[in-house]
């Protein structure tokens, strides 16, 4: 659901699956996932209806809460699993459909997440990558209530976090939470440099994380990642923007010298390390300067590999409710060309001759 083209081949999968269903063969169609999240969540039950009409073979739409944590995936490979160890963002940056689908931030169990790890390294699993929307605030719903985490973002002065503090010091010690911004003006307990310390030092090959919020990125975390010489050294930090006011508007609480200050601790501490990211080009009223702020972010930090999107308004999001899609289509696509040759195709900027976006 985070972009318009995944719905749509969502859409094209199920038809073609239809298709086979009419011509006799015996399959029950069940979708699930974030499309079902969003129709479960909007109350005038328009968009379930809207699926319907778009997907009329589906035989039954599955809300993603009914799968829980409880159901172990099926596997294809016996050498690297995805282990989800929480569902759901609390952060809701303006573009993202993510807390609209799969709502609030939920952390599944500390010792079933190890449990499970434990599991595959028995089963001769040697890559295990541990997933959630921001796997930097894992715990913290464990540690505060997850309701209690909105009643902070909700009510400002509210005295909730001091009271909380006092229950994070009554944990048994061996829980050490780490504090991290949450959405840049509070503090919050996450337990995920712990939890990947322990997954790490069960001994697999290679342990990995997904997704990681710049501003919450923690140097206990990056302690963990330097110790560790299992964890991965390619790290994924979404930037959006390298445009200060731009991030302002895409409600995401860092600005560019800070990012750029936790690229270089991560080199610093893990001078091994690799990143790569996730860019929007084109989101509303994004300028010509502020495009080339984040081209020229992009040559300094020097990305491994970038997943570049072109904005699109996804339904429930502030973004789409409150600002015009503003930049045209041709506008995207060059932006979207300049950045992607610049990042993910070295080598044919250099053969062009192209130094810097068109
Ligand atoms: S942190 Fe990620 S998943 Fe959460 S709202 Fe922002 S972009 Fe979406």
């Amino acid at each position: 659901m985070v972009k318009q083209q995944a719905e749509h081949r969502v859409y094209s999968l199920v038809h073609n699956l239809g298709e086979r269903k009419r011509q006799g063969e015996a399959l029950k169609i069940v979708v699930t996932g974030c499309m079902i999240g969003a129709a479960a969540r909007d109350k005038t039950g328009h968009y379930l209806r809207l699926l319907r009409d778009r997907m009329p073979e589906v035989d039954e739409f599955m809300p993603i809460e009914e799968i829980g944590f409880d159901h172990a995936p099926l596997r294809t490979s016996h050498r690297e699993a995805w282990v989800p160890i929480s569902n759901g963002c609390n952060n809701f940056c303006t573009f993202c459909i993510v807390p609209f689908t799969r709502g609030r931030e939920i952390s599944r169990p500390y010792n079933e997440i190890l449990e499970e790890c434990i599991d595959l390294l028995q089963k001769g699993y040697t890559k295990v990558t541990l997933l959630g929307q921001n796997v930097n605030s894992y715990g913290a719903d464990l540690l505060l209530g997850a309701e209690n985490i909105q009643v902070l973002r909700d009510i400002p002065g509210s005295d909730y976090f001091t009271k909380q503090k006092r229950s994070i010091k009554e944990l048994p010690t061996r829980y050490k939470p780490t504090m991290v911004k949450h959405l840049g003006k509070l503090r919050i307990p996450t337990l995920f440099p712990q939890l990947l310390r322990d997954v790490a030092q069960l001994r697999f090959e290679q342990v990995d994380f997904l997704s990681s919020n710049p501003w919450d990125f923690s140097d206990d975390l990056i302690k963990t990642i330097a110790q560790n010489k299992n964890i991965s050294r390619v790290i994924h930090l979404p930037l959006q923007s390298g445009d200060d006011d731009v991030l302002r508007k895409m409600n995401r609480w860092y600005t560019t010298e800070e990012y750029f200050d936790l690229v270089n601790k991560l080199r610093r501490y893990v001078p091994d390390v690799t990143l790569t990211t996730d860019i929007i080009v084109g989101f509303p009223d994004e300028t010509e300067d502020q495009y080339q702020n984040t081209y020229k972010f992009c040559e300094k930090v020097k990305y491994r590999k970038a997943y570049i999107s072109q904005y699109s308004p996804r339904p429930f999001t502030a973004a789409s409710k409150m600002l015009q899609d503003t930049v045209d289509h041709a506008t995207k696509e060059r932006r979207w060309k300049s950045l992607d040759t610049l990042i993910n195709k070295p080598s044919l900027r250099s053969m062009a001759g192209i130094h810097k976006a068109i």
